[in-house]
């Protein structure tokens, strides 16, 4: 059963102006924000005359020179819970541009898809979330609590002067929140964490007229790699979600020897192994190392090093019946008109940086997570506008039909 809008909420979403959300997604494409060097001053700049425009006060918070973040509120009570909408503004980096089919910072409508890097990973996902804050600032309507959009810098380099530094400097204190990333604007709940782990095999060096003097360790790497492909990727694959894929393994960089007439004492491979929630980086080394020691017992012997690298970050994992939940995905069938079913987020954002606070997460934007990243990226005006719309409408609910 659709609950249906009132007639307030009808008449405010349909203030929203296709052509307004497209020229701002345009014109945010059309200012480069790629890392490296990831400079999202000018994109911000996009934004800041948008606030300005509408009257809507923002903060732009800075821990270095080149990658701003801007914080905006809708003007309001300044006590209560606050709802955090949250989307970066940086970029990857195009690629060569003579591959795509339209300029990659061209904004370019063609067939009812806006053309360009970072039209869904992730500046459509910002342009929503803005055109549904001036869209609410402009109805003058009062929201029970305080709505704040995060524009952030740093995403795809880490988050250490985006969301991380926000979150540990206070900057943002939310207790709801919807992270702007590509679900294809279904309502995603869930995501599995990135975990690096680095394995070096040991061999023996000689002259590489030599070979059975030495212990070649690209050659022993590559056995060692079908062992875990045959053994690890099978378990891996069973460990399910009712949201997510699969827990994964990639083996994404391998390095190893000096030059071609020395046999390799080392070999190196970098791994991303993707976490779901409930796993732990120690179980999920342990597992690997178990692998390697039975290796080392029953095929030939094995001298390796396993390290894992960088910070892992919780899981989100809302609960589906969470009432926040329930309230966006209500919203969205009354935007959409169709029934909804919640989903997972393929890919990690930088809402886990708060999956360990202890609020409702929800992942929620336009485009399909599979053109991010990818030459000819694009989002369709209809889902950037329907983003909009939903946006809208559950800053208007929340709370109030919780
Ligand atoms: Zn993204």
């Amino acid at each position: 059963m659709l609950a249906g809008k009132t007639a307030l909420e009808n008449q405010i979403l349909d203030s929203i102006e296709k052509s307004e959300v497209v020229g701002l997604l345009q014109a945010i494409i059309q200012q480069r924000s790629d890392f490296p060097p990831g400079d999202c001053r000018a994109a911000v700049a996009v934004i800041d005359d948008a606030l300005t425009a509408n009257g809507i006060p923002f903060q732009i918070l800075t821990s270095n020179t080149h990658q701003p973040n801007l914080i905006a509120a809708l003007p309001g009570p300044a006590e209560g819970p606050t709802l955090l909408y949250h989307a970066h503004i940086d970029t990857v980096a195009p690629g060569d541009p003579a591959m795509w089919r339209h300029p990659p910072f061209s904004g370019v409508v063609e067939d009812g898809l806006i053309y360009g890097r970072g039209a869904g990973d992730d500046k459509g996902s910002v342009a929503a979330q803005i055109m549904a804050l001036v869209t609410l600032a402009r109805a003058g309507v009062a929201l029970n609590g305080r709505l704040q959009v995060a524009v952030v810098a740093d995403e795809e380099s880490g988050a250490q002067q985006g969301t991380r530094w926000l979150r540990d400097s206070q900057h943002l204190k939310p207790d709801f929140m919807v992270v702007g990333e590509q679900t294809s604007n279904r309502v995603a709940i869930a995501e599995r964490v990135a975990c690096g782990i680095d394995l070096t095999v040991f061999g023996k060096s000689t002259h590489g007229a030599m070979t059975w003097a030495g212990d070649n360790a690209v050659l022993k790497m590559a056995r060692v790699l079908t062992w875990l492909e045959q053994k690890l990727l099978p378990r891996l694959a069973a460990k399910t979600h009712s949201y997510l894929p699969p827990a994964t393994l990639n083996i994404g960089k391998i390095q190893g020897g000096l030059q071609w007439n020395i046999v390799p004492a080392t070999c190196k491979v970098e791994m991303d192994r993707r976490l779901l929630p409930g796993e732990t980086r120690d179980a999920a080394m342990a597992e690997i190392e178990t692998l390697l020691d039975e290796y080392n017992a029953t095929v030939e012997p094995l001298q390796y090093e396993l390290f894992s690298t960088g910070t892992v970050a919780p899981n989100i994992n809302t609960a589906p019946d969470d009432p926040f939940v329930q309230c966006a995905r209500t919203a969205l069938q009354d935007v959409t008109g169709q029934p909804q079913e919640l989903t997972g987020y393929v890919q990690t954002s930088d809402g886990r940086w708060f999956a360990g606070d202890g609020f409702p997460i929800v992942i929620f934007g336009p485009s399909d997570p599979v053109v991010g990243h990818a030459t000819d990226e694009h989002v369709s005006v209809e889902q950037l506008v329907e983003a909009t719309r939903f946006l809208t409408l559950l800053a208007l609910r929340w709370r109030n039909s919780m």
